[in-house]
């Protein structure tokens, strides 16, 4: 029955079938194929895992020519075409790792129309012999890969992206297709108008992830925590640790191995067969933890990552959303468990000031890292505040840390202009700046060598926060910074008052705030 549009979708049905071994399509998967098996543009929004490979695969396989995939993911290129020949699929690349006689051998394949799939790297298309070679061959379509590349205050900018707007004009007739797993509204009007992709139509999938338990804890002593998680509720999973830096992964690798969990490091300082090593085991083997820097993971098809745990605060809620989605590709069960504290503020506010760029620049980046820490600091659902983020509407959850222990809360507004005027005294003192320590141990009457050192004893603030404890007062300063009542400069994490500070302290604003967790509070005081 039916005409020949019937008859087009039975072709990329019977595809998916003979090819791919699926039943039926998912979510938008089968009107994506349509639109561009048809000759169309589209742009799509896709979670991860949610199958966006196929989407420009089936219309590869089904339009006569070659599909050209655009992808920045070249470490993983030989993989996604060896799972493809495994198929029977004609699939081939080109990227830097090749030497001339293996891109001689794809470039005849390709001119011969013996391929159905060529990937390509972004920065190939610089190469006028390779615009040249794609001339001479026939392209079915254009795929772009991880598209929010191409978004300039995105989290993961490739300047070899913007090129591809060239697409368009050198091959106006071919259809293309962007996808990407992470996009604000502000990211998808970018992808459109960079790419050119003003006829395309826009499939956006709900970002949610229901199966990824989101949870964010008091960063008290890290490692011991994450270890605490691993035992308790991932024993023998496989899973991803995200640190900040390249010797933070280390030691939390060793300190993993000591501890007789089987991790592996994985980060852009090391060799790279080591590191191509770790990621295959990673892949392969059955319950690893890699510990690792935001290098890693990027394009990763691991479907039974069971956690994905950040000891760092990531820079941006994007960037949050996309590692975290790592976790629970296979739909089962999976924990997204983070944990931040202050010294994590402190040291991405000095990062933005030192970073390269113009001040417009440092003013996005600090409005991500703020972003990020709202998210942090909620006391409503994380993943109501997460599709938030992206524009999409939800309801609490039941399956995040605040659904599940709601948070208490508690009328901050008096601690809260205790701290402020404890910041506004010392800021009197010329030349001098005091980051969170040393404010907390005023509050708290603490007679330490610095405090008597710049006559602290003797402020009338000293000693009037003895109410609340030192876990307590972190919570307050990281609150003040998540609503923007307190801001942190300088490579010392000075804190500095912020233009609304002053309707906290001529008490015109009320500022609720989260109760730290008992068990934080413990940890934190048994350090002190
Ligand atoms: P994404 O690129 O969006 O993260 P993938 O394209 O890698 O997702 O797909 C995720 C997983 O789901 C893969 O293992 C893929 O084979 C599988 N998959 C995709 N579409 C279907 C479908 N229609 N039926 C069954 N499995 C599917
Ligand atoms: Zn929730």
């Amino acid at each position: 029955a039916g005409g020949p549009e019937a008859g087009e979708a039975g072709e990329a049905v019977q595809t998916l079938r003979r090819v791919f071994g699926y039943d039926a399509f998912r979510g938008d998967q089968e009107e994506i194929i349509e639109q561009v098996i048809g000759g169309g543009d589209a742009v799509v929004l896709m979670p991860t895992g949610g199958g966006k490979s196929l989407c420009y695969q089936i219309p590869s396989l089904v339009r006569p020519g070659v599909g050209v995939v655009i992808s920045p993911l070249i470490a993983l290129m030989q993989d996604q075409v060896d799972a493809l020949r495994a198929l029977g699929v004609r699939a081939g690349f080109l990227n830097s790792t090749q030497d001339f006689e293996e891109r001689r051998l794809v470039e005849a394949e390709f001119l011969a129309g013996e391929l159905d799939l060529l990937y390509l790297a972004p920065e190939r298309l610089r190469v006028e012999q390779t615009v040249q070679l794609l001339d001479r061959g026939k392209i079915s379509l254009f795929a772009i890969d991880e598209a929010h590349c191409v978004a300039q205050w995105g989290h993961d900018f490739r300047p070899d992206y913007l090129m591809l707007s060239m697409l368009h004009d050198r091959w106006p007739d071919v259809p293309r297709i962007a996808l990407t797993a992470t996009a604000t509204k502000a990211t998808h009007e970018e992808i459109t108008s960079r790419l050119r992709m003003d006829g395309a139509r826009h499939f956006v999938a709900s970002f949610d992830r229901p199966n990824i338990q989101y949870r964010i804890a008091a960063k008290s002593e890290p490692k011991r925590q994450l270890l605490e998680l691993l035992r308790s509720e991932h024993a023998g999973d496989a899973g991803i640790v995200y640190c900040l830096s390249r010797a933070s992964v280390e030691k939390t690798a060793q300190f993993l191995v000591d501890n007789g969990i089987a991790a592996v490091p994985y980060h852009a300082g090391l060799d790279a067969r080591v590191r191509a090593a770790n990621q295959s085991r990673f892949l392969r083997e059955d319950g690893l933890v890699v510990v690792a820097t935001i290098a890693f993971g990027m394009g990763i098809d691991k479907p039974d990552v069971r956690f994905v745990a950040h000891l760092d605060l990531p820079k941006s809620v994007e960037g949050y959303y996309q590692e975290t989605g790592r976790a629970g590709r296979d739909g089962q069960p999976s924990t997204a468990w983070l944990a931040y504290g202050l010294q994590d503020v402190v040291q991405q506010r000095k990062m933005i000031d030192g970073s390269e760029g113009d001040d417009a620049h440092r003013r996005r980046l600090a409005a991500h890292l703020d972003a990020m820490l709202a998210m942090c600091e909620t006391v409503e659902c994380r993943r109501v505040r997460l599709l938030a983020y992206f524009d999409q509407e939800s309801g609490p959850c039941g399956n995040c840390d605040t659904c599940l222990t709601p948070p208490q809360t508690w009328d901050g507004t008096v601690s809260a202009q205790k701290l402020l005027s404890t910041v506004v005294r010392l800021k009197r003192e010329r030349g001098q700046k005091f980051g969170a320590g040393q404010i907390i141990d005023i509050l708290l009457g603490r007679k330490t060598a610095k405090v008597i050192q710049f006559d602290h004893d003797g402020l009338s603030v000293f000693g009037i926060g003895e109410d609340l404890r030192e876990a307590d007062w972190r919570g307050v300063v990281r609150q003040l910074l998540a609503q923007g009542l307190l801001a942190v400069e300088g490579d010392y994490g000075t804190l500095v008052l912020t233009d609304s500070s002053g309707e906290v302290l001529r008490g015109q604003r009320q500022v609720p705030m989260r109760r730290e967790p008992e068990k934080a509070a413990r940890a934190a005081k048994a350090k002190s």
